[in-house]
């Protein structure tokens, strides 16, 4: 197994299964695979869940720098499958049908999720696969598990489950290092009288005629959360894959589940060769709650006054995230968004460049995915570029390697006007052959995070220029 070339930096990651950090070697390197656990469509995300599309957006965006943009491949699903969004749907949406309730609240909650981490500067995942498109998949999978072993039928008072039977695993624990003998020690409460193990989760739910149901072999039900992250991710990345993300949240029980489920399926002794987590999101130094009112969402960050008292780019947000360590927990407060808004206001102009990142940001990155070590190299380099305009170029190009380019700023307030009389000025300066003039007017356009495209109209032959806001 080798790195894309020769000159590939050698990337070093935390892997939560050695708890170790490893040296990172693809599987494939014309093809590198990773999955990350998107949101439960309910509600609007909250600070905690901007964590890993943040972080992991950074990680993507490193392995498509060492491997090409073209041999990735990032897979981050939406859950639209949960007892929450069917509750949210019956409170909000009284009377409509069940489904057509849930699909509202679903499609109007993951555009949401699409604004907010647009603004936060992160990239579109290669696939976004959601649950409802995957049911099939999820109980063909459950029928191999019991098939082979691993699952089985359990009756119960409001109809019937089908549960991941842990016993049956030996290596069962490996992500947690959680072992079914400490978890039946620590049962205090009785076990469920229809489970064998403690442990033992559900694959597959009998669904009552008021709840949403597919039709299964086990009758008409609903799936577990574990199984739809193993189907997804095995029918977009394969049986293995190279790096399995989410939160520090998720370790246990739910990645447990997702390794227990896909190995057992698939008769392999690893699901993802490295699994990364990201540490929680405090707010104001406590655990965010609806109760303690410190709950805050992207949305609120970046359109209402709720917190600090004002409006934040996502720009802002976004570096103000990647100021702590991935690993690290986080206290997001209005003096660290201020921090990172002065920081950012003396930075030049980030443009679009073909230059390379500056190695020792890409030295900070490939360590671990060291953002704050990354971010302070970058500092420097923007003090130098403020003075040098020779050193705009890596500059930007190590910027855009953190995803730091104010192009949520400028989705925002696009000045259409504004840009249509400069595109017009630039046309009629190149029609008056006054180059210099003309570049000017494209360069202007371009630190607005407007990219031009030239052509000529087929019916007249005159030159056309369209333009776009830069991705
Ligand atoms: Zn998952």
């Amino acid at each position: 197994m080798t790195n894309a070339s020769p000159d590939t930096p050698v990337l070093r990651l935390t892997n939560t299964l050695t708890r170790t950090k490893d040296v990172f070697h693809p599987i494939d390197p014309q093809n590198v695979r990773m999955y990350v656990c998107g949101p439960t469509v309910y509600d609007f995300a909250h600070i905690g869940n901007a964590r890993p599309v943040i972080v992991f957006d950074v990680l993507y965006r490193l392995l498509r720098h060492l491997y090409g943009a073209g041999h990735v491949t990032y897979v981050r699903n939406i859950t639209d499958v949960d007892d929450k969004i069917n509750a949210r749907a019956l409170r909000d949406f009284p009377g409509l049908p069940l489904n057509d309730a849930i699909a509202r609240v679903t499609s109007t909650t993951a555009d949401q999720f699409h604004a907010d981490v647009k603004a936060l500067g992160c990239l579109e995942p290669s696939h976004e696969p959601r649950a409802t498109q995957h049911i099939a998949g999820m109980v063909s999978m459950i029928e191999t598990l019991i098939a082979r072993g691993h699952a089985y039928v359990a009756q119960t008072q409001d109809g019937g489950e089908v549960l991941f039977d842990t016993g049956s695993m030996e290596a069962y624990g490996q992500l947690s290092k959680r072992n079914l003998e400490d978890q039946r020690a620590g049962a205090r409460i009785a076990v469920d009288a229809h489970k064998k193990n403690p442990g033992d989760f559900v694959l597959w739910k009998l669904s009552s005629p008021e709840e949403p149901g597919w039709d299964s072999p086990w009758g008409r039900g609903r799936p577990g959360w574990h199984i739809e992250c193993s189907v997804m991710s095995a029918h977009h990345l394969g049986e293995v894959f190279d790096i399995h993300g989410g939160g520090l949240d998720l370790i246990f029980p739910h990645h447990e589940n997702e390794i227990a489920q896909s190995c057992c399926a698939h008769g392999t002794s690893v699901m993802a060769n490295f699994w990364l987590h990201n540490g929680f999101v405090q707010v104001e130094g406590r655990k965010m709650s609806k109760s303690e009112g410190n709950f805050v969402t992207i949305h609120d960050l970046l359109h209402t006054e709720k917190f600090g008292g004002r409006k934040w780019p996502g720009e802002v947000l976004r570096l103000a995230m990647l100021m702590t360590h991935y690993r690290e927990p986080i206290d997001f407060s209005v003096k660290r968004l201020e921090e990172a808004e002065r920081l950012l206001a003396k930075w030049p102009e980030v443009q679009e460049t073909a230059a390379a990142p500056a190695p020792e940001v890409l030295a900070a990155l490939t360590d671990d995915l060291n953002t704050v070590a990354a971010v302070q190299a970058l500092h420097g380099l923007a003090q130098n570029a403020a003075k040098d305009s020779a050193l705009l170029p890596v500059y930007c190009a190590s910027a855009r390697l953190l995803g730091l380019a104010p192009v949520a700023a400028v989705l925002e307030d696009v000045d259409t006007g504004r840009i249509e009389a400069l595109v017009g000025a630039r046309l009629a300066s190149l029609e008056a052959k006054n180059w210099a003039e003309a570049d000017r007017i494209r360069d202007e356009l371009s630190a607005m995070g407007i990219q031009l495209k030239d052509g000529k109209d087929a019916a007249t032959g005159k030159r056309v220029t369209t333009w776009e806001v830069k991705r």
